[in-house]
């Protein structure tokens, strides 16, 4: 017996000898070289970012930059090293081990957009600009009022002269950012051209793996099959609030008051206690996972909401703003999205413990708000009476094509200002808001510099579209696979296992395609956004091809 131990010991020592001498005969010196690197600073750049994150959590819940000028100083001096780029410059691409080529790849990345991120005159004006919009407070009507508030006279207040004070002092920030926003636009833009980028919006998306002519492609796409809808929507909140033309006061207002009626089944007290038993229902138990909520409003504080990935899989935050009403809830299960995915990811190494890409974040953000305008959660979890439900998501589909209208504006107005950012960018939004929602032009006020993304998240704003279709996608998938996707713990199971766990590990466009049998298709967003299209349509779709890990 004990010879038997003996023998299955040695023979077991013996096969993993062989492997372990097999594996490092098999590496090259490169190999060996890039591994060995890896290994070092993605241990160090944990830390670093361990550190980074928290003094970030500080200032943005506190107001208190606190040390994250000297982080960002001395990130900005590592990560524009141009010995360690060059360096990855060369491995890239000439690496077997699919994972370790993966970790070259992803820090490559870092690389490239720290050439232009972290240069000091571009963070440091980026930096001064997020702080004049975290402090800013808004006055309205000769007071001073909050996000929170101005939201809600633009949704429910019935003096159309009160919503526009209530947008022009939503906008008053933008007249202060708009001129060094600019600056910023072209800043980033020269650093990106040094590198052989048409602009810093090209550069971005193909260092997040997005094929910018599909993209663009997909939003023509979408332009037309959203033009009717839109027409039709216009035409409705013009009758309803009888005017000729529509301002842009006007098109978050609630006017057959289904928001409002609605608002009550949506107290900011339950925002939590439902978001947990909705996530459990689907066997994602947010009390077990290493997740803390910060959602109160208070001064200093920021006024937007965030998942803060301080140290993944172990320590998660959200930041956010409670307030009554649907949309906070919408916000809430997003950022959560976020935060189950961090708290979920399995990887052995730093650069792998990342989401897969910020567009398949914000897919998975944009996923459990889905629940949220179904029947069975409405009238279930919310308690909303069957009829008005069925109101509140018909108004919701109908707007759907506003929606749309607007991801065009954005999209096409940032792509025109990193191509051309010496001409007047006021004009450029306003010409934008003309073309693709019919809007009046309102010159005198910067209002696309008060959109906080141009400044903290340059190049980001596709993201949300594609998430919409990246979560479109995983729901119809997981409707087809196993039926019911609410109060079902296999939805989670899925999301864990096949999903959240991979990390970096895998290519967005690929794990998609993996996880859902096919590539990223425009088909299923326009289905629910949209309803189903005319048959000859269906096969004429651009598809996302899965790009490749190099
Ligand atoms: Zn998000």
């Amino acid at each position: 017996m004990k010879l038997l131990i003996m023998l299955l010991l040695s023979a077991l020592l013996g096969v993993t000898l062989a492997a372990a001498y097999s594996r490092t005969e098999a590496e090259s010196p490169l190999e060996a070289e890039a591994r060995i690197f890896m290994d070092m600073f993605e241990a160090g750049f944990k830390e670093f970012n361990v550190g980074m994150s928290a003094e970030y959590w500080k200032f943005y819940t506190r107001g208190d930059p606190g040390r994250t000028d000297t982080y960002e100083k001395i990130q900005s001096e590592i990560l524009s090293d141009p010995q360690t780029f060059a360096r990855l410059t060369g491995w890239r691409g000439k690496i077997t081990d699919p994972l370790l080529a993966r970790r070259v790849e992803l820090l490559y990345r870092t690389f490239a957009m720290a050439q232009v991120t972290s240069q000091e005159k571009i963070y440091t004006l980026q930096n001064s600009l997020q702080k004049v919009q975290i402090n800013f407070r808004s006055t309205y009507q000769g007071r001073p009022a909050t996000q929170n508030e101005l939201t809600n006279i633009l949704r429910y207040e019935k003096d159309r002269q009160s919503r526009k004070d209530a947008w022009l002092s939503r906008n008053q920030v933008g007249n202060e950012m708009a001129p060094e926003l600019t600056r910023l636009i072209r800043l980033r833009n020269e650093a990106a051209r040094k590198l052989g980028y048409a602009s810093f919006y090209s550069m971005s998306l193909e260092l997040g793996e997005i094929d910018e002519a599909w993209l663009f492609q997909s939003l023509a796409e979408l332009e037309r099959l959203s033009q009717a809808p839109y027409g039709k929507w216009q035409e409705r909140v013009k009758r309803q609030i009888d005017v000729a033309r529509l301002e842009p006061w006007d098109a978050q207002y609630d006017y057959d008051d289904v928001q409002g009626k609605v608002k009550a089944y949506f107290p900011k007290q339950q925002i939590l206690p439902r978001l947990r038993s909705t996530y459990r229902s689907i066997g994602l138990d947010v009390d077990q996972m290493p997740i803390q909520v910060d959602d109160e409003e208070r001064p200093g504080k920021s006024q937007h909401a965030f998942s803060f990935s301080i140290d993944v899989p172990t320590d998660i935050r959200i930041l956010a703003n409670a307030d009554d009403g649907f949309a906070s809830y919408r916000t809430m299960f997003h950022e959560m999205g976020h935060a189950v995915y961090s708290a979920s990811i399995r990887q052995p190494s730093y650069l792998l413990q990342e989401a897969a890409s910020p567009c398949f974040t914000e897919g998975i953000g944009q996923f459990f708000p889905m629940f949220l305008e179904e029947q069975p959660w409405l009238t279930g979890t919310a308690g909303i009476p069957a009829d008005l439900a069925k109101d509140f998501m018909k108004r919701t589909k109908e707007d759907a094509a506003y929606g749309i209208r607007f991801h065009l504006v954005m999209l096409h107005f940032e792509r025109e200002a990193y191509r051309n950012p010496d001409q007047n960018l006021t004009q450029l939004w306003w010409a934008m808001n003309e073309k693709y929602l019919g809007m009046p032009q309102h010159p005198e006020v910067d209002s696309w510099a008060s959109i906080i993304h141009f400044t903290s998240h340059p190049a980001y704003y596709q993201n949300y579209l594609l998430a919409d279709m990246i979560a479109a996608q995983l729901m119809h998938h997981l409707r087809r696979d196993q039926g019911p996707v609410l109060d079902n713990a296999r939805t989670g199971e899925f999301l864990k296992t096949q999903v959240f766990s991979k990390g970096a590990s895998v290519p967005w466009a690929q794990l998609l395609a993996d996880t859902t049998s096919e590539p990223l298709n425009l088909k299923y967003y326009v289905e629910d956004k949209l309803g189903p299209p005319p048959l000859a349509e269906t096969e004429t779709r651009a598809r996302q091809r899965p790009t490749s890990s190099r």
